[in-house]
């Protein structure tokens, strides 16, 4: 973990971020109506009377909803409430048809938590959840459509969102990236939110202030909304400090205020100065009772309960003898975690760990596909390694073979015997090349018996060459070493 300041004309400084994140449930239907929540939906297909808000119409809560957000919290190490509150959040908007918003405001459904975030250099730090609420979420306006007019698209309008709001622990651009990225592998791993940040599934708000290197004053801060990936929220946390430093340098003053992230600039904006929560009339839901969690809720949600990027980072490391970062690598994403362990089977761990980050990642890669899309299957790749651990094939072989398995998606062992490329390990084969290659080189013999122990390399590679590849190169090495003497 590297301390982050910034380096102003009066001194060093350093940020202050907290995070609050939007997190859309993962459900067929909404929190308080049955409509569905597919996305990409023609406009206005999914709308009930209740998100719609038609007069007289009462929300019924989500039973699944709820399990997601206990699951959730249960993720977030957090505090389940057995009792929490809904409350209207009032404000006027053109896509809000209720006029107001189900949220949750002095008793949420899950309260105090962490994450802990993993640097690369295999330290971590925990950062504090301060909470975790339901509220259902906005319809969306079009501007785009006509020239004219705005339409509206109420799909949307009643979604359910968990909304997380962390403490404000965070000190660096990079710690709120890791911490964006750990939150979304956990709700992935649950399987309570897709994550999807590009499609909106995830959103992020960001809190910034600044204060002078030492202190512990909160100074006030800036909100830029809605920002949708991770990138940008780390430039816009780098930007809007830097924006903060300078005022203050020129004796200005920070208000606090909603800025909006602008990605093509790298800049941020002003949009509105900032809501306090009693610009909002919070008071509590009269169409809800509290919500009330009975222990075989709880219960149950224990029991649903996977094995988190945390813990499968732990026992890759203490099971399997992983270094800290290739299991931080390997444990982001669950598909990339399960690809591994069914990779490793019967083989050695760090070889196929390996593999798998550099061979595969680079594939994947180049050819822009996700793990679950990869041309080379778990069992494939395990079969690849095994013939290294044998001594089938060396290591320089493998990568050749590798290239023919993603091209032909044939296994390895196929493509070595197709090809004949086994790893020669008969002592005869290669001492009768050996042979050869000191036999066309007297000059080179005599310059090594003179003391010029480099040439060793060249005598290697002369008769790996001579091999094309597949000699043993332990065995080379050893018996070139005995016939130079
Ligand atoms: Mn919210």
């Amino acid at each position: 973990m590297k301390e982050y300041i910034l380096k102003g004309k009066t001194g060093d400084w350093e940020i202050v971020v907290g995070l609050e994140v939007h997190c859309q449930i993962l459900s067929k239907s909404k929190l308080f109506s049955g409509s569905s929540t597919a996305f990409g939906s023609d406009a206005n297909s999914n709308v009930s009377f209740v998100d719609a808000a038609m007069p007289g119409m009462l929300p019924v809560i989500n039973k699944y909803c709820v399990e997601q957000a206990i699951k959730t919290g249960m993720g977030l190490n957090a505090k389940v409430n057995k009792v929490s509150e809904f409350a209207r959040k009032n404000y006027f908007y053109a896509d809000l048809p209720q006029g107001y918003q189900i949220s949750q405001f002095d008793k949420p459904i899950i309260g105090e938590g962490y994450v802990e975030i993993d640097f690369n250099d295999g330290t971590s730090k925990t950062i504090g959840v301060e909470r975790l609420h339901l509220e259902q979420d906005a319809g969306k306006s079009l501007h785009n459509e006509d020239p004219n007019k705005s339409y509206i698209d109420l799909n949307r309008s009643g979604v359910a969102l968990m909304e997380i709001v962390s403490k404000p622990d965070m000190r660096s651009p990079e710690e709120a990236g890791l911490y964006l990225r750990k939150l979304r592998s956990i709700v992935r791993y649950l399987g309570t939110c897709d994550g999807n940040m590009d499609e909106g599934s995830m959103r992020c708000d960001v809190n910034v202030s600044v204060r002078p290197k030492g202190s512990d004053e909160l100074r006030t801060r800036c909100e830029m909304k809605n920002v949708n990936s991770v990138r940008f929220a780390m430039q816009a946390i780098e930007y809007e400090a830097k924006r903060h430093i300078e005022v203050y340098e020129n004796g200005g003053d920070i208000h606090q205020e909603t800025r909006a992230f602008d990605a093509t600039t790298g800049t941020t904006k002003s949009l509105r100065s900032k809501e306090n929560a009693h610009d909002y009339r919070y008071f509590p839901e009269p169409d809800l009772l509290p919500l009330i969690l009975s222990d075989e809720q709880i219960d149950k949600a224990k029991g649903e309960m996977v094995e988190l990027p945390d813990e499968k980072k732990a026992r890759f490391i203490k099971d399997m003898g992983l270094s800290s970062y290739d299991a931080s690598v390997l444990t982001v994403e669950k598909e990339t975690a399960d690809y591994f362990e069914e990779a490793a089977k019967g083989n050695d761990a760090k070889k196929t760990a390996n593999w798998v980050t550099s061979e595969l990642f680079a594939v994947l890669k180049n050819s822009n596909k996700t793990i679950s899309e990869s041309p080379v299957s778990a069992k494939s790749l395990g079969g690849l390694v095994a013939l290294i651990s044998n001594n089938t094939i060396s290591g320089k072989i493998a990568k050749d073979v590798f290239e023919i398995m993603i091209e032909t998606g044939k296994d390895a062992l196929s493509i070595v015997e197709e090809k004949g490329l086994k790893q020669v390990t008969d002592t005869g084969a290669i001492e009768a090349i050996i042979d050869k290659v000191i036999e066309s080189s007297p000059e080179n013999v005599t310059l090594y018996k003179s003391g010029k122990d480099k040439l060793m390399g060249w005598f290697v590679g002369q008769v790996m060459k001579e091999s094309r590849g597949k000699a043993n190169p332990g065995m080379v090495n050893k018996l070139l070493k005995e016939k130079l003497g």
